[in-house]
This record gives structure tokens, sequence and C-alpha cells, in this order.
């Protein structure tokens, strides 16, 4: 049956009911109806007939009165128009008996009429007026007075009965009012009280249909609805539950290729050697590759599935740190230098540290949304042995040329100051360009020496304290010669109060000589050198200004690592200048800056703590 069928039916029994009360009414009518007619028809011709006979037997009376006033002909004329009304009047009253003791009151009508008419057409037939006026009273009044006494006897019945018929419609009104609205109220209490059952019943599988909805969307995908109906709600149902099969595939299939998509994801970073490790933004650990699990011992933690790091806490806190650094910095994190890598010793290594360097990306999604970071920590180990390797080597070297560089440079200074000998110009002059050449060679073994015990950690600072004002003077009167042959400005600005500093005088004029050294190495003639001293609190900068070609901005980071030389430096140091400087300032507890722009000059700015006042 289909769903329009069935609402339809449910609407029958209030139909019903309706139909019942409208059956009831009827027959009420009908039978009021009824009632009115019978008495119209029964009572009301009855009363009718006997007021019209009263009335004619009134006027035939005053007609018999006129005979005995004198005036026959009047009074014949009033009778004889009478006689047939009142004649006619009683045959209607005579075919319409309906009441009880009626027949026998018409009966007595009948007879008395009779009676008068008699007594009448004898009276007419009396003499003179006494004789007339004696019948009258004697025969005629009484007779009429009995005929009259018979109409009203029958004008009594019919108006009891009507007013019995009345009061009896009455009360059969009032009861089928009563019986009416019982009806009503009961029939439209069961039609109604049918109708909501019924139409639970049509409805109930909605709201099987609607709860079904609810799990699939809450992700059951298991869940179908079970109705088995054959109408709309039925196909619906069987709609619906296709539509939760296809929903189940799709996902079944969906899901799928996420599985394969993680799963390549993850053999690319377990190809990777590197140990990687991915965190979403709250830090909780997404994902490792092998060379973490190795390296750094992530583990999958049994309980919730989750990887967990179980890393030295050393290594915890560098990538802790690392972590932290990108989420706060758009380009990610990436290490200043070799030094930031951590020592580790891997499970099942012998004893092979490995040194792990940190960087950190940070995951976006397409839009841009920060979603994760990554945490590589590259593996150096070899870098960081062909690095010692490299100094050991510089160390040896360096060490080794010392003694003998040292009387190569006596014999040269010895023959080039004509000590063992006269000379000629040109032997002059070979032997003076190798003594500039044993003396740059002597600064380059020198500053390969520092660096070898910079990088032993071998630095021992013999402390004193000077006037800021004395260092600058004694940094610069060296080279007041050289500045003045390439015809460069050599110039100081020293303010009264700079105060004093800690330092290791020897080491510290290292520093300002390699500064004002290359200032006056990469100026071209013609410029301007100012060391300047100033003080801010207690901070003391020794600044070497110039207004040479200066450093792009992407070597000014560089600069200060060693072996690091700019392209197109031409002949000079090793690249270990500032590189030693650097160091130094940093075993002072002080800091060597640079700020320049490409053509407009540099300024080197070496900062120290000053000390205390005495
Ligand atoms: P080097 O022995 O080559 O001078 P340094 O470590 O002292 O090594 O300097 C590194 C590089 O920095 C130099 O090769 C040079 O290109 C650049 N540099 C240093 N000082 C200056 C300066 N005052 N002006 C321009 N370039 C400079």
């Amino acid at each position: 049956m289909t769903l329009r069928a069935k609402i339809l039916l449910a609407q029958t029994p209030l139909a019903g009911a309706l139909i019942l009360i409208a059956v009831l009414s009827g027959i009420t009518s009908a039978a009021l109806g009824r009632n009115v007619a019978s008495i119209l028809q029964d009572n009301y011709r009855s009363v009718l007939a006997a007021e019209r006979m009263k009335e004619s037997l009134e006027r035939i009376d005053s007609a018999a009165m006129f005979i005995v006033a004198g005036e026959r002909g009047r009074g014949m004329a009033q009778a004889e128009q009478n006689f047939p009304r009142f004649e006619a009047e009683l045959t209607v009253q005579q075919n319409n008996i309906t009441e009880r003791g009626e027949p026998e009151a018409t009966i007595v009508l009948r007879q008395s009429w009779n009676a008068y008419r008699a007594a009448f057409d004898r009276f007419v037939g009396g003499g003179n007026h006494a004789a007339l006026e004696a019948s009258y009273f004697e025969t005629m009044n009484p007779l009429f007075v009995a005929t009259k006494n018979a109409a009203d006897r029958i004008l009594d019945l019919n108006q009891d009965a009507m007013v019995r018929k009345r009061d009896q419609a009455r009360r059969s009104a009032k009861r089928f009012n009563a019986v009416m609205l019982a009806t009503a109220l009961l029939a439209s209490l069961i039609g109604l009280g049918a109708s909501t059952v019924l139409t639970r019943r049509i409805l109930s599988p909605l709201s099987v249909l609607g709860q079904t909805a609810r799990r699939l969307g809450e992700g059951d995908m298991e869940v179908r609805a079970k109705v088995s109906r054959q109408d709309e709600i039925g196909t619906l149902a069987r709609d619906f539950n296709l539509m939760a099969d296809r929903l189940a595939q799709y996902r079944h299939s969906s899901l799928g290729e996420l599985l394969q998509a993680q799963q390549q994801a993850q053999a690319a970073i377990d190809s990777l050697p590197d140990p990687i490790l991915i965190f979403d933004l709250e830090g909780s650990l997404l994902s490792a590759n092998r060379a973490a699990e190795r390296v750094l011992h992530v583990t999958v933690e049994e309980s919730t599935g989750a990887p967990m790091v179980r890393a030295e806490p050393q290594i915890r806190a560098v990538v802790e740190k690392v972590r932290v650094k990108a989420l706060a910095d758009e380009a990610g994190y990436a290490p200043g230098g070799f030094d930031e890598a951590v020592r580790v010793s891997p499970a099942g290594s012998d004893g092979n540290d490995v040194f792990l360097l940190p960087r950190a990306a940070r995951v976006t999604t397409e839009q841009g949304g920060l979603v994760g970071v990554t945490v590589i920590l590259q593996d150096v180990t070899r870098v960081l042995r062909f690095d010692e390797l490299k100094n050991n080597l510089v160390a040896t070297v360096a060490h080794e040329f010392r003694t003998p560089l040292t009387s190569l440079r006596m014999a040269v200074h010895l023959c080039a100051e004509e000590s063992v000998g006269p000379l000629n110009d040109k032997q002059l002059d070979l032997m003076q360009a190798a003594r500039q050449d044993t003396e740059r060679l002597q600064q380059i073994v020198d500053d390969l020496l520092d660096l070898s015990r910079i990088q032993a950690g071998r630095m021992e600072l013999h402390r004193r304290r000077v006037s800021v004002e004395s260092l600058i003077r004694e940094a610069i009167a060296p080279f007041a010669s050289a500045a003045r042959d390439k015809n460069l400005g050599l110039k100081s600005d020293i303010p009264p109060g700079l105060g004093e500093v800690d330092v290791d005088t020897e080491r510290m004029q290292l520093v300002l000589a390699n500064l004002i050294g290359n200032a006056i190495r990469y100026t071209p003639a013609g410029g301007a050198i100012v060391v300047r001293g100033r003080r801010a609190d207690t901070t003391v900068f020794v600044e070497v200004q110039d207004d040479g070609p200066g450093i792009p901005k992407q070597y000014q980071t560089a600069v200060f690592d060693k072996f690091f030389r700019m392209p197109g430096s031409g002949s000079g140091g090793a690249g270990l200048g500032l590189y030693i400087a650097k160091e130094i300032t940093l075993a002072h507890g002080g800091r060597l800056s640079l700020t320049s722009e490409p053509g407009q000059g540099s300024l080197f700015s070496v900062e120290l703590p000053a000390s205390a006042a005495a």
C-alpha cells in the first residue's frame, strides 16, 4: 500500500466519526420535523375546525336572535350562510380524528349539531314573537350551548395534545442533543485516537531511518536501516542503505589509498640516512624514520601506538630547542656551525660515536598554515673527522715549519742587512723581496699555530689591566708607515673616559692588528681608516672603520669562518685573520661584529667588558 493510501486510511476513523454525527443529526432533525408535521396535521387542523365551527355556531345563534327580534330576513340569510360552513368544518373534523377521546367527542358534536339543526328548523317555523322567544330560550339556547361545548371539547382535546406533543418534542430534542453531543465527543475521541495510532505506525520507520542516519554520520559504517515495507518509506530506506553501502566502499578505498600514501611517505623518510623526527604543533612525535629509531632509540609506545623518543636527555633537549626555535621562526632553524653538533652513542655502534647537527624545518599546508615541525639530525661525523684530520695536519705543518722558517728568516735578514758581505743592487732587491715573503710566511705560520691552539681548546690568556687608549695607540703605531706608503689616512678617535679592560694584551693586539691590517690591505689608495674607542655603560667598543669596498651581505657571516676568503681578495693571508680575531674576542667574553654595505666601507667592532673601576 502506498504512503498516501496509508495516510488516507489513518484519516478514516475521524471521517467515520463525522459521518456518524451527520447521520445522527439527520435522524434527529427528521424526527423533530415529523413531530412538527404531526402537530400541524393532526391537531392544528382540528383546532382550526373547532374554532370555525364555534364561529359559525355563534353566527347561527345571533341569526336566531335576529329572527326573535323580528328581522327574519336578515337572520335567515345569516343562518343559511353558516350552516354549510359548520357542516364543512364538521366533516373536516370527522375525517381528522387523531386523539384519544376525540371519536366520542366528535360523535357528541355531531349529535348536538344535528339536534340543534333540527331545532333551528322547528324554531324558524314558530309564529309570533313570544313563541319564537320562548322556543329560543327553551330549546335553541341549551342546544347551542351543548354544541358549542362539544366543539370546545374537541378544541381542548387538540390543544392539550398540541401542548403534550410540544413538550414531548422538547424532551426528545433535549435527549437527541445529549446523545448527539456524547456521540460526537466519543466518535471524535475514538477517531482521533485511531488516527494517531495509525499515523504513528506509519511514521515509526522514519525515526528508525533518522537514528541510522545519525549513527552513520558518527562514523559507524556498518549500520543499516532495518525497514521492511513496500511503501515510499521502504523505498527511501532501501535507497539509504544503498548509499551507506557506497559510502562504506568509498571509505574503505580512500582509507586504503591513504594508508598507501602514508607507507610511501614513511618509506621515503626511512630511506634517508639521517635521523628525522616529525612533530605536530603540540610537540607530540608523529613520525620518525629508521635512522631515528636506530640512533635515537625512538620506539612506538605499545599502549597508545604513539612514537616516543627514548634518547638521552641531552639529545632530547637539543631536539626540543630546535623544534621550539623553528616554531617561532618562519625560516625554521639552521645551525650556526659544526660546533652545534651533538655526540651520540647509538646502540651497537661499538663505541663509535656519531655527531649529529640539528636542523629544523616547518611543515606547512598548501595555504601556508603551520601544522608541525620536522627535525633533521644531520650526521656530520665524517665531516668532523676530516676537519680534525685537517687541523692535525695544519698543526703539524705549522709546527714543523717554525724552526726552519726562523733560521730562514734570520739568514735572509742577515743577508739583506749586508751583515755577511756587500750585495749589489739587484741582489739587495731580491733579498728584500725574499725578506717580505718570509715575514708573510711567518705571519701565516703564526696564524696556523694560533688556529691549532684555539681548536685544541688550549688558548691560555694572560690577562693584564690596560687602558683602552693605550691599547688603541699601541695597535695603530706599527701600521703608520704602511698606511703612509699606501697613501691612506690612518687616524685614531679616542674620547676621554674609555676606562680600562682586562685582556691578554698580546692577543688583543693580534686582534686589532688583524683588523687594521685588513683595512689597510683592502682599502684602495686615498682612503681613510679610523680606529675608534667608544664606551656604553660597562661595555667598551674598539671599532676599525674604513671606506673601502665593503663586504656584501651574503659573506658577512662567512668572513669569520676559518680559511674563508672572499672571491677576488687577491694575494694575502690564508683566510684565518678574522676567525682568530673572533675566537680571541670570544675567549675574552666579548664579541666581534661587522657592519658593512658594499661600496661604503666596513666597520669591525670589538666589544669587551670594561673592567670595574679600581
Ligand atoms: P685574509 O687573511 O684573507 O685577510 P681574513 O679572515 O682576515 O683573511 O679576512 C677574510 C676575508 O674578509 C678577506 O679575504 C677579505 O676578502 C675580507 N675582508 C676582511 N677585512 C676586510 C675589509 N676591511 N674590507 C673588505 N674586505 C675585508
